[in-house]
């Protein structure tokens, strides 16, 4: 992050990327931008619409199922580990000009060479973008080709509002498709995010890719360590926050 002039004179705060909703599509959208060393800000209203499942039980990696309120916050966790910056925040409105995108909030103004609408059913603050195509099916979406891009250079949709099935791994799964779209069209050097074992590149006689990672077995029985511990830790508990559900229902 670095500042950029506004035009009264005011200093934006300047990402790579904003995304603008941190649901599951737009957290994991921001993890594979954030671990690819570009500046990432998650902008977020704080009210997935996964927050008023009762228990998931179709998210790949919980044989149990999980808390869908305890996977949204390790899936913030894991977009900070990856150096995002996450702010509470609703997006009010966005434009572009030729030195790229102005997301505003209510108070605050950021600037970015790369916007990822991740906001499920709202499209409202992408109105004075010329040239985003929406699509009416019962509700709106934003229309974009194979892997998330809208007409807009610069501009991406990411998950249920990019028309994607109603569930929530189909959903990070193409956030973090829609990540790393970006990082191939900056053209910056990437080969997959991947951690492998000690030599798995350099003892066939490759360099190491880039973003890629090696690990000799102490530091790969360390992390292993620090994520068991990080799950004990975070599972330990029942969820403090209460269940949520369809706003028409609730009682205040
Ligand atoms: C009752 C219920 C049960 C469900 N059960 C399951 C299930 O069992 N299994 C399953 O796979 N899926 C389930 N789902 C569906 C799943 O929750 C969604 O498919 C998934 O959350 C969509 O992800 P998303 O990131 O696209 O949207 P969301 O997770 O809704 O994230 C969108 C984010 O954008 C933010 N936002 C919106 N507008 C703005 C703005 N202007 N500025 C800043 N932030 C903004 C919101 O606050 C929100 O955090 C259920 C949904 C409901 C309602």
């Amino acid at each position: 992050m670095d500042g950029t002039a506004d035009q009264d004179g005011s200093t934006q705060e300047r990402y790579d990327v904003v995304v603008v909703g941190g649901g599951v599509a737009g957290l994991s959208a921001a993890t594979f931008t954030g671990r690819n060393d570009l500046t990432t800000l998650v902008l977020d209203a704080g009210d997935s619409i996964l927050r008023r499942n009762a228990h998931l039980e179709n998210f790949p990696g919980f044989p149990a199922g999980v808390n869908p309120r305890r996977l949204l916050g390790l899936l913030g966790e894991q977009a900070d580990t990856a150096g995002c910056t996450r702010r509470t925040a609703h997006v009010t409105d966005a434009e572009r000009d030729d030195d790229g995108f102005t997301v505003r909030t209510n108070g605050d103004a950021y600037a970015a060479d790369y916007v990822v609408a991740a906001t499920k059913g709202e499209t409202g603050y992408l109105d004075a973008v010329d040239g985003v195509s929406l699509v009416e099916r019962g509700k709106t979406y934003v229309d974009v080709d194979e892997r998330g891009r809208t007409g807009v250079p610069g501009l991406y949709a990411a998950g249920r509002l990019a028309g994607k099935p109603h569930q929530a791994v189909v959903c990070a799964g193409h956030g973090a498709e829609v990540g790393a779209t970006i990082l191939e069209d900056d053209d910056r050097p990437f080969y997959h995010d991947w951690v492998t074992p000690d030599g798995y590149f350099t003892d066939r006689g490759r360099d190491l890719p880039p973003g890629c990672e090696e690990l000799d077995a102490a530091e790969r029985e360390r992390r292993e360590a620090h994520s068991r511990e990080t799950m004990r830790e975070r599972f330990a508990d029942p969820h403090p926050d209460a269940q949520e559900t369809h706003p028409s229902l609730r009682d205040d």
